[in-house]
């Protein structure tokens, strides 16, 4: 097979690779993996890191899980993959199936696709087809939030934070959409009528050409780890009610308990025309997302006058990723998990809550089976990442945010062991 040795892979990678979010000849090297076992990464020279980000939310039974390596074998010898367009096959439907009984009622009808960002364009495009469908052909703007993420293709980078969203660099080929400020009312408060004035005014005087208001419930992720009050989200669908604006929720951070719901949206009680599902689908095993919608959406876009849904990617529905997430649905399913993200939720909490007191520390905040530390001032990557492997654990900050989402197998002396480390680096950089 070669020679995996750290040197080795780090000089290959070096000469061959482009890393996400990276320069392809001026970054930090890669950390070389060779395997992954319950909640570690096992390096190239024999150490193992703790890991504390799921693999960007992703890996919520941790690695090399026996229920899941079964699922994928057991799928492999039926069939890996074959086309969607007019076939069907038993892990697409078990999953559909899944999906449509766990999610809101309303939620009947399941696309599937390869990735987030592309679950993301399907939602675009279904609510830009929507109102095409039903005579109202201006709709076509879309409303979202500052510090908001969405995906790094065209049509979800155009609902991006226009800031940290790189607007700047493609600002004149992105669509131009509406933004309203991010919320301020923090979770588990009540959000006040103000907080939702921006909002109204830009609804009040553009609704005609709005499709859509899409957000992350609860949890704005990668666009800064914000967490705000479900109660936000009530006001939102009664705005989008209001106005006739459809309301697409993305869950792809969120989906599957990792804020203590099942679906972030459940904190609010509210339900969305469009929801968007990945990351953790297939339990970080492969790649999988989900576009939900109701029958307003698919009954509206399919009796129009082109009838069909125009999209269909090449994967649509792999068997080998169905057959994965529905077994990592059922494992997570099968098991008092509420009980395990609130027990994470306390770890978390007590581990982080002696970064309170440091100078360079702007908040700690904690929900579900996420903690974060943010900064005032961005961190230096090339300082602190090997800071964080040389204590033997694996956390990738960004910016000003130093934070964890563990796989919810982590015992509490693990999730100490990763807090600590947190706590401790950021008190000596
Ligand atoms: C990660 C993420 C996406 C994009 O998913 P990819 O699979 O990386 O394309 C979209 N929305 C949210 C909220 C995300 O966290």
């Amino acid at each position: 097979m070669g020679d995996w040795s750290w040197n080795t892979l780090q000089a290959a990678d070096r000469a061959a690779i482009w890393h996400p979010y990276a320069s392809a000849t001026n970054s930090p090297d890669a950390v070389p993996v060779l395997g992954a076992a319950g909640v570690h990464l096992q390096l190239a020279d024999g150490r193992r890191l703790l890991d504390g980000m799921s693999s960007w939310w992703c890996a919520i039974h941790g690695y090399n899980n026996p229920a899941l390596n079964r699922a994928v074998r057991d799928q492999l010898g039926q069939m890996s993959h074959v086309m969607f367009g007019g076939l069907t096959h038993p892990p697409a439907v078990k999953l559909a199936q899944l999906l449509t009984k766990l999610t809101p009622a309303g939620l009947n009808r399941v696309f599937f696709s390869d990735s987030g960002s592309v679950a993301v364009e399907v939602a675009l495009k279904m609510a830009i087809q929507y109102w095409y469908s039903v005579g109202k052909p201006a709709k076509q703007k879309m409303v979202a939030l500052r510090s908001g993420y969405h995906g790094d293709t065209f049509g979800a980078m155009a609902v991006c934070d226009p800031d940290t969203g790189m607007h700047h660099l493609f600002g004149d080929v992105l669509p131009k959409h509406f933004f309203a400020p991010a919320p301020t009312c923090r979770f588990g408060d009540p959000c006040p009528d103000s907080e939702m004035i921006a909002i109204t005014d830009l609804l009040t005087e553009h609704h005609r050409e709005i499709a859509a208001i899409i957000v992350e419930p609860v949890v704005q992720g990668a666009g800064g780890m914000r967490f705000y009050s479900a109660q936000y989200l009530v006001h939102l669908r009664a705005l989008c009610d209001a106005f006739d604006v459809l309301l697409i929720f993305d869950e792809i951070a969120t989906g599957f308990g990792r804020t203590g719901k099942l679906f972030a949206l459940e904190h609010a009680g509210v339900e969305p025309d469009i929801l968007c599902l990945g990351k953790a689908l297939t339990g970080g095993y492969m790649t999988l997302a989900a576009t939900l919608c109701n029958d307003r959406i698919s009954e509206g876009i399919s009796r129009g006058e082109a009838g069909a849904f125009m999209h269909g990617p090449t994967f649509m529905a792999n068997p080998l990723a169905c057959a994965t997430a529905v077994a990592s649905i059922e494992l997570l399913l099968s098991q008092p998990w509420q009980r395990t993200i609130a027990r994470l939720h306390n770890d978390l909490e007590s581990g982080l809550a002696p970064a309170r007191g440091l100078d360079n520390v702007a908040d700690v905040r904690t929900l579900g089976a996420i903690g974060v530390i943010e900064l005032k001032k961005a961190v230096d990557m090339r300082k602190v990442q090997p800071m964080f492997v040389e204590r033997g654990v694996w956390v990738r900050p960004f910016g000003k945010l130093v934070y964890a989402m563990p796989p919810f197998v982590m015992g509490s002396d693990d999730v100490a062991t990763l807090t600590a480390a947190m706590v401790d680096v950021v008190a000596n950089i």
